[in-house]
This record gives structure tokens, sequence and C-alpha cells, in this order.
């Protein structure tokens, strides 16, 4: 069964309106929000309040006495130090946790890129009035283990590193808390505006391929407890699901189980049928049989 030509088919036709609840969709822009909100409102309050119970942006972020360092960033920093530094490590462990458990849903539901590429989509709908965007530009979706291990070996061989610098999650907050602190921005920032063009081609290029940290968080997060389940008799092979998956996989093949899926619920979302869902790994609880 092609599925494309069938997804190219149903969305110059039926697939116009806006699936089922869009409950995760919701959910996800909420969080996605705040957490920008947190990264965007944080400099004033430090620069102005001179209040400092938050400090820092997703590289390295500190709430109260709870900090959090970006795993990718951490193990570059040990690789290229080669010297274990405690903090940075009892740092890492809670995101490392969440990957373990739920996978990359720090890209989905939390990453200020993601949050920038989802309203990017929302004004991208309004203005041309599609719903959903043709992946123009493909690549093979193992680049991205290829991305990551490039980025650790150049920064081994360089001696810097790189992801700390360039990251474009950091990259977001580093400006923001530029531009309040020292009133300018970095020109790496423009590696932002070339992840917007880049969406214009094939939705969540940057992210599907390139990011590192993804990489990293897809890389731990392969073994995850929280899947994507699939319930054939429910199915009517509609093929809406792979129309919007932001990854560009097949959620009804092996794909929704690997680690390039990154639990953004947008599959369960747009299936009127129920025929996908999360679950716990062993357990297939939750599903509602409807034929
Ligand atoms: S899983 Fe749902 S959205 Fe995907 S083809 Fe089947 S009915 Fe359609
Ligand atoms: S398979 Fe579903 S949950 Fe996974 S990335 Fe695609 S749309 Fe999101």
């Amino acid at each position: 069964m092609n599925l494309k030509g069938r997804g190219k088919n149903i969305a110059g036709t039926t697939l116009t309106h806006a699936g089922r609840k869009a409950t995760y969709g919701r959910y996800r822009l909420i969080l996605l929000t705040g957490a920008f909100l947190i990264i965007l409102v944080n400099p004033f309050v430090n620069y102005y309040l001179h209040q400092n119970f938050i400090q820092g942006w997703y590289q390295s972020l500190g709430i109260g006495k709870l900090w959090f360092v970006s795993p990718l960033e951490g193990i570059e920093s040990l690789l290229i130090s080669k010297s274990l530094y405690m903090p940075s490590l009892v740092g890492m462990l809670i995101p490392l946790l969440l990957a373990m458990l739920l996978g990359r849903v720090f890209c989905s539901w939390l990453c200020p890129v993601t949050f920038m590429l989802e309203i990017f989509d929302r004004i991208r709908k309004f203005l041309s009035g599609r719903r959903y965007l043709f992946n123009g530009l493909v690549v093979a979706k193992r680049v991205l283990w290829f991305t990551l291990i490039a980025e650790l070996v150049l920064s081994m061989v360089l001696g810097a590193p790189l992801f700390v610098f360039l990251s474009p999650p950091g990259l977001i907050g580093r400006e923001i808390m530029m531009l309040v602190f020292f009133k300018t921005v970095a020109f790496e920032g423009g590696i932002l505006l070339l992840i917007l063009f880049l969406e214009l081609l094939t939705r969540r290029f940057f992210c599907r391929s390139f990011c590192p940290l993804g990489g990293f968080l897809a890389f731990v997060g392969q073994k995850r407890k929280l899947l994507v389940g699939y319930e054939e008799d429910n199915c009517t092979g509609c093929g809406r699901c792979d129309l919007v998956c932001p990854m560009g996989l097949a959620p009804r093949s092996a794909d929704r189980e690997g680690g390039y899926c990154w639990n953004c619920g947008e599959c369960l979302d747009n299936c009127q049928e129920e025929a996908l869902f999360f679950h716990w790994k062993g357990q297939q609880a939750g599903k509602v049989i409807r034929k």
C-alpha cells in the first residue's frame, strides 16, 4: 500500500478539518509556552528585579538549589576537559532519566526551538490555508546519528565544546539573555533563521536529522517506557497519521516504537478512530476497540 500516495490524495479532499480533539497538541502548546516564558521573562527578573531564584536557560538552568544541565553539553564538556565535574553530572541526571522513561520529550514538549516552530506552523497555516506541509526535502533518518557522532568528534578534535556555543535550543535563551543584559545579540543567532527557512521545505527538518541534542536524547530514549500503541482493528487506513507526523514517520509501523519518535502525540490527536494511543511498555491497557 502506497501510504504517501494515499496521503496526498486525502490531503486535497477530506483531511482539512482539525481531527480529533487535539488534546495532546493543546497540552503540548501550554507546556512549550510555559517553558519558553521562563527563559523569556527570567532575564528581566534577574536584571531589573535582582531576583535570581531562576538562572540560566535550557543548557544550564538553576531553579533554587536544583540545577539542570543539558546532557549533551554536559558530556561534551566532560570529554573536552577530561575531568568529572560532579555538579554537572548531577545536573544531567533528571534530563537523562526523563529521556530514558519518556523518550525525546524535551524536544517535543519543552524545547524553545519547537515552541518557535509551532508558532511558525500556525502563522504558515493561517497565511497559506494549508494545514499539512509536504516533505519537500527528505534525508535518511539515520543522519541524526551521524550528526551526533560528528558533533562529538569535531568538538574533541577542536578541543572546544561546539554545541555549548551553537546549540539552537541554547541559542534562544542566550540571545534573550544577551539582549537584556548587554543590549546586543550574537551573530550565531542567524542559525535560528536558517532553521525557520528549512521549516518551509520540510516540517521539523532540523529536529529530524540535524540536532545533536535531539540525536542524543533519541539514542537514550530508544528503550523508553512510554510508547505509541496501535490497534489495527480500529484503523481505516486513512493515512492521516502519516501526514501529520512531524518526524516523517509512519506511526502504524515499528517507527512509532523506535528512537525517532519523540512522543508528541500528533498522530493520536489526528486519528479519529482511536487506533493510536499512548501506553507503557508491556501494557496495552487504554486501547478502545471500536469494531
Ligand atoms: S491509525 Fe488512525 S489516522 Fe492512521 S491510518 Fe489508521 S485510522 Fe487513519
Ligand atoms: S509517531 Fe506520532 S507521537 Fe511519534 S513523532 Fe510521529 S506523530 Fe509524534
